[in-house]
């Protein structure tokens, strides 16, 4: 293996990004769009997708929109289907769609609970799951699954139960993937972000922002392109004998 920056080149490499329209997912496919991949968003809000992929586009790569629903097996089915016709193969899944719920647990309908866990987990698995299937018959890739710092800490004061416990999963899961299809040169690994500034945090009570904030280490949220650096490495060359594990990448926010 030849040590230089052309490791970190994804020139020809074929990737989708679930909710990819906006926010985390729209940042990094931006950044394998900017490092060279052709880049497949997929989200379930169909305007903004193609408004996402008009941009990849004009980075001089290939794009195009995919509405899915991650919750839906068929879905995620026709999503794979549709990225197999135009490009013959992925090799690189980033699986990131997410949602959460805060409200306290006794509180919390059945509903709710289940919804937060089937975007969050079970979407993560038949996403994952999609991927794997394409990329053993095409001789491996790179899976990127995002979870959370939320899978290691309870987030205080909001809480978030159904979000933290399937951030939880989202790490076992990477994990147990990456045992099953390491023979198939597939990896699969996990990022943990913290507070990033996205419409998903936007939509939080301010005083709640603003106590993340002090008891941040750097004292600030994230932003998307935080989270650009450990993405081309993970979906790169740069990273070959890197799977199963999981990036924290929270500022420091975990380790107070
Ligand atoms: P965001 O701005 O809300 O973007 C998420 C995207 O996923 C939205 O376009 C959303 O569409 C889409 N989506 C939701 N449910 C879907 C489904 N069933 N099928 C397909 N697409 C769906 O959120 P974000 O902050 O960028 O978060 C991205 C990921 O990072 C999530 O997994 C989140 O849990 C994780 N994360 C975020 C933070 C943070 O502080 N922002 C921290 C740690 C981890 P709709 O708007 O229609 O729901």
């Amino acid at each position: 293996m030849t040590i230089n920056k052309e490791m970190f080149s994804l020139a020809g490499k074929k990737a989708w990004v679930t909710g990819g329209s906006r926010g985390i997912g729209k940042t990094l496919a931006l950044t394998l769009a900017a490092f060279g991949a052709d880049v497949a968003v997929v989200d379930i809000l169909r305007e903004e997708a193609e408004t996402a992929a008009a941009e990849i586009r004009a980075c001089g790569v290939d794009s195009f929109a995919v509405t899915a629903d991650v919750t839906v097996e068929a879905d995620v089915d026709a999503m794979a289907e549709a990225i197999r016709s135009r490009w013959g193969r992925v090799d690189i899944a980033l699986n990131n769609a997410g949602v959460v719920c805060q409200v306290p647990a006794v509180d919390m309908s059945y509903a709710d609970w289940k919804r937060v866990v089937d975007i969050n987990l079970n979407g993560v698995f038949l996403t994952a799951r999609a991927a794997g299937r394409m990329m053993i018959s095409g001789g491996g890739g790179s899976i990127v699954n995002t979870a959370s710092m939320s899978a290691w800490v309870v987030n205080h004061p909001q809480p978030q139960c159904s979000y933290n416990a399937s951030k939880a999963g989202v790490v076992q899961l990477t994990k147990s993937l990456a045992v099953e299809w390491a023979p198939h040169n597939i990896r699969v690994n996990c990022i943990s972000p913290g507070y990033i500034r996205t419409e998903l945090t936007a939509q939080v009570r301010q005083d709640w922002q603003d106590d993340w904030i002090r008891q941040s280490v750097m004292k600030r949220l994230g932003v998307p392109e935080d989270l650009a650096g450990i993405v081309v490495y993970l979906a790169s060359d740069a990273s070959p004998f890197t799977t199963g594990s999981d990036f924290i990448v929270d500022g420091g926010f975990t380790c107070v």
